[in-house]
């Protein structure tokens, strides 16, 4: 696809971070309105999102349902624990970085019983140890898992983990938040009950909201089991579903019209799978140049997503993170610093408006910073 860079007025710099994330400038311009909440305008808005959002996969209308719910990410994936799982449920969830710890601590926090699953974060979740795990437990009722562990790139196997969850009887919750829109993901065949995504990932919106695209019968049975009120899901689901798109407090209006845009040009450039190619691509280009300088991928590469990639930290006295980003910033790059708990590493995206061209930018601007460092071998020279 033919892709200009009209992304980034002049005083931007190009964001390499797993989102927010550098967004066209068409998907910016579409928020230059004000409408009302109660708009009919606005009304059609939120119901053709939210078809569209189930029309982007296999999520058949007859058995699934699509909830937009303001806030960051976490705020969904809070709203969808703290509202489905009943009082006397008890909630498996898969560790394996910062962000399915952060569900753990959500649990906590409402008191929701828990098992914490967990593993080093560069060793991914699979069905075979998933299985294992649920064979020697008792009580699980919910199981929830992140498909790609935007902490250090990694993608657990979502699909097939759910097969298993499905045959212990448990119901099965994805934060796809990373990986939504670039990743085909199969909701019915992995049985999958709770999707959840955000509006600035690889749709490639600006921030404000996410989604949940949820299994109608799961989140029925959910009325009642909310423990708090602004982030209840199936009340959410309910007014919005019986007053055609109403939110039942203000909602994101703006955010909205620019992700309308998105959805747009999602479309244009042919979609999912298109989609992710171009982020394989990006991410593919990205390796081989920062191989070529020395730098090597904390994962290995049949674990990695081509979302997110971590790099660990040059083994030389000489590098130093805050000058290197800080040097990168002023050349008009922004990169992500590390989340990991043990390993020094930084991370690039490759998602948001950005093709290889930009990932060329950043390289050639990567090396000048090394060089000026004096710290570039000999064959990166
Ligand atoms: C971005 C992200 C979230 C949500 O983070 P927010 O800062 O609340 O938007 C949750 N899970 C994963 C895997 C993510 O990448």
């Amino acid at each position: 696809m033919m892709m200009t860079n009209m992304a980034v007025s002049g005083r931007d710099k190009l964001l390499f971070t797993p989102g927010p994330l550098t967004t066209s400038m068409t998907v910016k311009e579409a928020m230059l309105r004000d409408l009302g909440s109660l708009d009919g305008e606005f009304l059609a808005l939120v119901q053709s999102l939210r078809s569209r959002l189930l029309a982007l996969g296999s999520y058949p209308r007859e058995s699934y349902e699509c909830v937009l719910m303001q806030g960051s990410g976490t705020y969904v994936v809070e709203s969808v624990l703290s509202s489905v799982i009943p009082r006397d449920g008890k909630l498996m969830v898969m560790v394996n970085g910062a962000y399915g710890r952060r569900m753990a601590q959500i649990a906590r926090i409402h008191g929701i019983a828990l098992d914490l699953f967990e593993l080093a974060e560069n060793r991914k979740f699979t069905a075979e140890i998933v299985a294992e795990r649920l064979a020697a437990s008792s009580g699980i009722t919910h199981v929830a898992v992140v498909h790609c562990e935007t902490t250090s790139g990694m993608l657990n196997q979502v699909e097939e983990i759910g097969r298993v969850v499905s045959a212990a009887n448990a119901i099965y919750i994805v934060d796809a938040m990373s990986s939504f829109g670039a990743i085909p993901i199969d909701m019915t065949g992995a049985h999958i009950s709770f999707l959840i995504s955000s509006a600035n990932k690889c749709i490639e919106g600006v921030p404000g909201f996410g989604f949940v695209l949820a299994n109608r019968h799961t989140l029925e049975s959910a009325k009642g089991n909310a423990r708090t009120l602004s982030l209840d899901l199936y009340d959410q689901w309910a007014i919005m579903e019986s007053s055609g798109g109403h939110f039942r407090f203000t909602p994101p209006i703006q955010t909205l019209l620019a992700f309308e845009q998105a959805l747009n040009e999602l479309d244009e450039e042919g979609g999912v799978r298109a989609r992710g190619e171009r982020y394989r691509q990006n991410h593919r280009a990205l390796c081989m140049g920062m191989k070529a300088m020395g730098f090597e991928a904390y994962l290995a590469e049949e674990d990695q997503s081509f979302i997110i990639t971590s790099f660990r930290y040059p083994v030389d006295p000489r590098f130093d993170f805050s000058n290197f980003y800080a040097e990168l910033w002023s050349l008009g790059f922004v990169i992500y610093p590390g989340k990991l708990s043990k390993d020094l590493c930084f991370r690039i995206g490759s998602i948001g408006r950005i093709t290889t061209t930009e990932i060329d930018q950043l390289l050639r601007a990567i090396h000048s910073v090394l060089r000026q460092m004096e710290m570039l071998l000999p064959a990166a020279l």
